[in-house]
């Protein structure tokens, strides 16, 4: 086995990501057969064997396996190959040039989640070439379709090819280290779970009439629950995992900081640190149910007083929440007797992945030992991933970009000039490696 050079390793890395991203798979419709042959042509130029499984004409997914002695359960590495469209008005350049320039790679996918397929592919091929006897397999997966919400990927491949994935630990994305966020030192954030989406729409019917009275329409009655309902937030709920997390942010701060951030849960210092926390658009949204007003729609003319009026809330409940008590207490936010709610059922509960586990205290380990000075940390992510189909199953899952972004670079993720830097593609890779390598040897 031959010394590896990480520099080295960097930059076949911000090559390799530079061409994945010239493969459009913007989704919809997302035509990931071309990224499945990409990643092939990776693999098979290592001679390492993959299969392919299509779940749809020009979808694909793509799953390759480095063999262990079986005296543990597998380990998956897991990316989408799919991306969120560009707004090419946007963007300094191309969204799909994968340019590389000033040290960062350019494009669509560059963070989300193409990035972190090529830190997984690259360390995928250096432990094969380690020569390290495995005692579980290592398998590697890529899925189409997360953006729009895994049919024909995790969810597919976990409902119609369950054995051959059949895994303990999935690596996946849903957090991602920061620097200058939760003060000065690099904070990895983990997800162990997610918040669960959920559908409501809202109706108010009645009587219209003519525009020149006076009206108290459904229209006027949506408008002032809505109003209500902007105005109130749900609860602040304090799980087991958030409590884990601000006893680890708590040591980014400095005292009398430290000790309200870790003791924020209770009632007393609730109120002291409460609106501290929720100006963090990120924390604020781990700490409660949210409810978005995303559409009304109400009228058919200016001098018309409409007899109804919908509106659509997109809802993100805690992973602890139930249903019945969230509709109740939004009941109670609108108001009004006379608003209809209606819901979709959110997707069932599933437990938390364990932060005891062998996986995470791993991860743990190497993480802080090639960035001494951070944090590493379990959260709860606000934003749906393919994660879920695999808890369901009952495997961990374990969602990190092992890079340390900046604000300015977390602003690009399915926004404008997407990037990321080489350095940050040589340090995820290597934690990747250097963590798979400690959980399998
Ligand atoms: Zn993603």
């Amino acid at each position: 086995m031959s010394e590896i050079v990480w520099t080295d390793v960097g930059n076949d890395a911000a090559r390799l990501l530079s061409r994945y991203i010239q493969i459009d798979t913007t989704n919809p419709p997302g035509n990931e057969r071309a990224a499945v042959e990409f990643l092939e042509g990776f693999l098979t130029s290592r001679s390492i064997p993959s299969a392919r499984y299509t779940s749809a004409p020009d979808r694909a997914n793509l799953l390759a396996k480095l063999e262990g002695d079986g005296s543990a359960a597998p380990v998956m590495l897991l990316h989408h190959m799919d991306v969120v469209p560009a707004n090419r008005d946007r963007w300094a350049e191309d969204p799909f040039s994968g340019s590389l320039a000033d040290g960062h790679v350019l494009g669509r996918g560059a963070i989300d989640d193409k990035g972190l397929g090529v830190m997984q592919l690259i360390a995928f091929g250096l432990l094969r070439d380690s020569g390290v006897a495995f005692k579980r397999d290592i398998l590697l997966l890529a899925v189409s379709d997360e953006e729009s919400g895994g049919k024909l990927g995790s969810q597919w491949m976990v409902e119609n090819h369950w054995p051959d994935i059949q895994c303990e630990y999935v690596w996946d994305e849903g957090g991602t280290g920061t620097i200058g966020i939760m003060g000065n030192r690099p904070v990895f954030a983990v997800s162990v779970a997610e918040k669960k989406g959920m559908n409501v729409r809202l109706t108010t019917q009645g009587t219209g009439g003519h525009g020149s009275f006076v009206s108290t329409s459904p229209l006027n009655r949506m408008v002032t629950a809505l109003n209500r309902l902007q105005s109130s937030r749900m609860p602040a709920q304090f799980g087991d995992v958030t409590k884990k997390f601000l006893r680890e942010v708590s040591r980014t701060q400095s005292f009398p900081s430290s000790w309200l951030v870790r003791n924020a849960y209770k009632p007393v210092v609730r109120t002291l640190v409460a609106n501290k926390l929720a100006a963090i658009p990120a924390i604020d949204a781990m700490l409660r149910d949210t409810v978005t007003l995303t559409s009304v729609q109400s009228g058919a003319g200016t001098n018309v007083a409409p007899d109804s009026a919908i509106a659509s809330l997109d809802v993100r409940l805690l992973p602890s929440t139930d249903k019945t008590d969230f509709l109740r207490r939004l009941k109670s936010a609108l108001g009004d007797d006379s608003v209809i709610i209606e819901s979709a059922d959110p997707p069932p509960i599933v437990d938390s992945s364990a932060t005891d586990s062998e996986f995470f205290r791993a991860l743990n380990r190497v993480i802080v030992q090639r960035a001494p000075d951070s944090i590493v940390t379990p959260i709860q992510t606000p934003v749906g991933t393919d994660s879920r189909f695999f808890r369901s199953k009952g495997a961990h899952a374990y969602g990190l970009l092992p890079a340390i972004l900046t604000q300015a670079d977390l602003d690009t993720i399915h926004g404008a000039n997407e990037r990321i830097s080489v350095t940050n593609l040589e340090f995820g890779t290597r934690i990747i490696y250097e963590t798979l390598l400690e959980l399998c040897a």
